[in-house]
């Protein structure tokens, strides 16, 4: 028991040598190595864990789990990865709810009222995680409505499902019938889906990193609820780490926590009329505006990640500088489907960090660019999110309008994630260039080095 202890704190220690990489791109990568070693290790060691059985079964579903993780991982596209964290979150969460169920059900923790309210909460908490992670998947894929779900006394039944859940809950220190600790988890289930139905598409980052507290906090509960030292690190980790990203997501979206999580965002009225009209631009004239210019900022969205036009915009970016032209990259905290997603593409095409300016850096910077090039980004420009009544209301956007002007790289019509009409696309100095943002870019390429 002694060597299962030591390598628990050996698997701590990886864990957190693995975290703290992680929190540099450079070193990012090889972080995820430590904390896999020290996940690898944590298994191994239970193995050996006093009264271990069913070996066969643990190897099967070991078995079965890495096959598909390692096929997902595989086979994911960059651009469904918060889909694929979301879901591998609720699975974490999922576990942390079953440990607690069987544990219940076996009776572990008569006699000990502190034990089992552990249990209890680990269990209703990580219920909660599965199958809020499992409606967050389904809205990122497009399995159901990204918009908010809303339906009358929504709020009223939210709060019911989740008081009955707690009373139910701690109604089992009481009586711990089978059938009570079914109960009781069939609510904390219903209740993770009741409350992620209203939260809209455009609020989802803040939502997943949610439920990815929520499953740290459950498998950290669980490790105390059954003396496992390394659940209750890597819970205590998980829920420490996904808490200070929850608060800084929704402080990139300009949200509280608290109004993301009763949801509703996205559904009022969009206030007013976009006026003006669509300016088309030619490959030529655009390449004629980049290369005389003196200052351009790339501004690059979710569009860039769906086309892989990354190593495109390194191209540009270098025959621009080459030219003498000030160049900077536009850095929305929430641009793209997942945190950081921007810096992680740019960064993969060999852009150099400090080239990437995030939102306070680079907003005061926009009214002396001469162009500010939008690839594949809406949202995150939109400037109706500075007017009350927006759905996008409140959120801080990049601003790309104050540039001198405006090139637009999408490929039609397409609104963005919130589902918003942009008047950005119809102002006096936005010129749009149509097309796939990896092929505009390539034409645009052989035009600048045609000047
Ligand atoms: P948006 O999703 O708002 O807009 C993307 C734009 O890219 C579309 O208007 C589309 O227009 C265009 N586009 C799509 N494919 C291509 C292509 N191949 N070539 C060129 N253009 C293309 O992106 P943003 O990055 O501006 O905003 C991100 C949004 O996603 C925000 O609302 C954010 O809240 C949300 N979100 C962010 C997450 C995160 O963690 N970063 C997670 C989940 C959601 P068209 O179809 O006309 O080409």
């Amino acid at each position: 028991m002694d060597l299962i202890q030591a390598a628990y704190v050996a698997v701590a220690i990886l864990f957190i040598v693995g975290l703290k990489r992680m929190a540099h791109p450079t070193t990012a990568k090889s972080g995820i190595v430590w904390a896999g070693l020290g996940m690898a290790l944590a298994v191994l060691a239970t193995f050996f864990w006093p009264g271990m059985e069913n070996f066969a079964l643990i190897l099967l579903a070991l078995l079965v789990g890495s096959v598909v993780a390692w096929w997902a991982a595989v086979k994911v596209a960059m651009t469904d990865m918060p889909q694929m964290v979301a879901i591998y979150n609720g699975m974490g969460g999922g576990a942390a709810a079953t440990i607690a169920a069987v544990e219940l059900l076996k009776g572990a923790f008569a006699g000990n009222p502190g034990l089992m309210t552990l249990a209890i909460l680990g269990g209703l908490i990580g219920s909660v995680a599965f199958t809020g992670s499992l409606v967050a998947f389904a809205k990122l894929q497009g399995l159901l409505r990204a918009r908010p779900i809303l339906f009358p006394g929504q709020r009223v039944l939210n709060a019911l499902a989740l008081l009955l859940a707690l009373v139910l809950g701690f109604s089992l220190l009481l009586n711990d019938a089978p059938l009570s600790i079914a109960l009781f988890f069939l609510l904390a289930l219903l209740f993770g889906v009741l409350m992620t139905l209203p939260i809209g598409g455009g609020d989802m980052p803040v939502a997943i990193s949610f439920y990815n507290a929520f499953t740290g906090v459950a498998v950290g509960f669980e490790g105390f609820a059954i003396g496992n030292a390394a659940l209750m690190v890597a819970g205590t980790l998980v829920g420490a780490a996904g808490t200070l990203l929850t608060v800084l997501m929704a402080r990139a979206m300009n949200r509280s926590v608290w109004s993301v999580l009763v949801g509703g965002f996205g559904v009022e009225q969009e206030g007013g009329e976009v006026k003006g009209s669509l300016k088309p631009i030619e490959v030529e004239d655009a390449a004629v505006m980049l290369a005389y210019a003196g200052k351009v900022a790339f501004v690059p969205g979710y569009g860039m990640a769906l086309s892989q036009a990354q190593h495109k915009v390194k191209e540009i970016a270098d025959l621009l500088e080459a030219r003498g032209v000030d160049v900077k990259f536009a850095i929305h905290p929430v641009a793209g489907r997942m945190p950081g997603h921007m810096n992680v593409l740019l960064a993969e095409a060999g852009v150099d960090y400090d080239k990437l300016k995030d939102l306070e850096e680079i907003n005061p910077e926009f009214p002396t660019a001469d162009v500010a090039v939008v690839i594949g980004a809406n949202d995150v420009v939109n400037p109706t999110a500075r007017r009350p009544g927006s759905p996008l209301y409140g959120m801080p956007i990049l601003d790309v309008d104050k540039a001198k002007n405006v090139i637009v790289i999408k490929r039609g019509q397409g609104k963005g994630f919130a589902g918003v009409e942009n008047e950005l696309f119809y102002a006096e100095n936005t010129r749009m260039l149509y097309g796939d943002a990896q092929k505009v870019l390539a034409e645009l390429t052989q035009a600048l080095k045609k000047l």
